[in-house]
């Protein structure tokens, strides 16, 4: 059986970042690829590698997986999980530390840019949180993973470590497959456009975040940083603060970047911004009516019943069958 999988963080409320880089695209595959079982899970274990307030994270977990079923994932054909439910990602995580080297970890920019920020707080968990999303992966043998820009490296690294078990101890997993969306692939903070939006960051108004009372939803697009070319124009070197908001503009609308400049050519950047809040606005209100359905009925909580009872099947056949391979125990 082909497997597509794929994980968020419940570190805050998901932004519109992680819904043009991962959750759209997960709905989308989840029709194009009908031949393919999805599992989708709450990365719950990877959150604590920063603070968490446990009545916050309690709820964040619920929202990502509202959130996954309001951004048009159908609860059919889908495995939806809590990460924390299933104990054999921690199990494999473990496994692939002692496989992943030190300095495979330390060169991982996403741990480097946390590290620069943090300075001293940084966990080791969070060092070794690449492993564990190796973990995540390979559990399952997906074939395909759908992931942001953000997390490509990380995802090369899970390659590498199944090409290197399977090198080691015998064919054993499926190497994964990143897929990428091709627009939408980073979405850029509104205030700051040279850094990537991202929900465990503060700087509440350069972030839009898929809860946000519509009214702010078109303000803060509104007031999204530009520059002084006055010119609708893709330039992410020089223009990078509406080159975003092309981005933003292409990912909902789907209209090129062509399109989108021949639209407001000789236009100033006022139309463009009101036109855009409200394509946005639109956008996430629709993602917000369905969050209000499925965050209020039982539904939720049953489907992740049903997907924890199904995941944990799988997770335990594997993991035997890696045990085994590693000599492991005692058969
Ligand atoms: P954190 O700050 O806690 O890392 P995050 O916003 O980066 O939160 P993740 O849970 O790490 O979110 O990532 C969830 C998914 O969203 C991943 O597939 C990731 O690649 C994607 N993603 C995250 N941020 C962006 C962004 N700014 N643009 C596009 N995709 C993104
Ligand atoms: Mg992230």
């Amino acid at each position: 059986m082909n497997i597509i999988l794929s994980g968020v963080k419940p570190t805050g409320i998901p932004t519109l970042g992680n819904y043009l880089g991962a959750f759209k695209s997960f709905a989308k595959m989840q029709k194009e690829m009908s031949d393919y079982e999805i599992f989708m899970f709450v990365a719950d274990m990877h959150a604590i590698t920063v603070p968490q307030n446990p009545q916050e994270l309690r709820k964040n977990i619920k929202n990502v997986a509202a959130l996954y079923l309001a951004c048009g994932l159908s609860p059919e054909n889908l495995t939806l999980f809590l990460q924390s439910e299933i104990s054999e990602h921690l199990e494999l995580g473990y496994v692939m530390q002692s496989l992943c080297y030190m300095g495979e970890l330390e060169r991982m920019t996403q741990f480097k840019d946390k590290m620069a920020k943090q300075e001293t707080s940084i966990t080791s968990a969070l060092f070794t949180y690449p492993a564990l999303m190796a973990a995540d992966i390979l559990l399952y043998d997906a074939k395909y993973v759908p992931i942001g820009d953000d997390q490509k490296q990380h995802l090369e690294l899970a390659r590498d470590l199944a090409v290197r078990f399977n090198n080691r101890f015998g064919e054993t997993f499926t190497v994964p497959e990143g897929i990428i969306t091709k627009t939408g692939a980073r979405i850029m903070d509104l205030q700051n456009p040279t850094k990537k939006m991202s929900k465990s960051v503060d700087g509440d108004k350069g972030c839009i975040y898929l809860l946000d009372p519509i009214n702010v939803v078109k303000k803060k697009i509104k007031s999204a940083v530009t520059d002084n070319f006055a010119k609708v124009h893709y330039d992410v070197e020089n223009q990078p603060g509406v080159s975003n908001l092309m981005t933003i503009y292409s990912a909902i609308t789907e209209m090129s970047y062509d399109e989108i400049e021949a639209k407001y050519a000789g236009k100033g950047y006022g139309d463009f911004k009101s036109d855009l809040a409200e394509i946005v606005g639109d956008e996430v209100s629709k993602i917000q009516e369905k969050y209000n359905y499925y965050i209020n009925t039982k539904e939720l909580d049953e489907l992740l019943n049903k997907g924890r009872d199904k995941a944990k099947v799988f997770a335990q056949r594997k993991l035997k069958k890696i045990y085994h391979k590693l000599g492991l125990g005692r058969y």
